[in-house]
């Protein structure tokens, strides 16, 4: 059986995943990406605390290179 190599270059999309997950403010837990399903924010994603309900702390997800937004 041949098996298939892929010399193929790798894609370096790493570099998106290597973004470190803050701490939660409130109980210094490492938050997960979570995406806003109702409110005024419907659609945005944050930060949310994995012990979430236990624990509600948010933070904004700081746009890093897709948005270039300066105030
Ligand atoms: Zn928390």
């Amino acid at each position: 059986m041949a098996s298939h190599e892929n010399n193929e270059p790798k894609e370096q999309k790493e570099l998106i995943k290597q973004q470190v997950p803050p701490r939660c403010p409130r109980c210094a837990s490492i938050m997960v990406r979570q995406t806003a399903r109702q409110g005024e924010n419907a659609g945005n994603q944050f930060w949310g605390c994995t012990r979430y309900p236990m624990c509600r702390g948010i933070r904004p997800i700081q746009p890093s290179e897709s948005s270039d937004k300066t105030l």
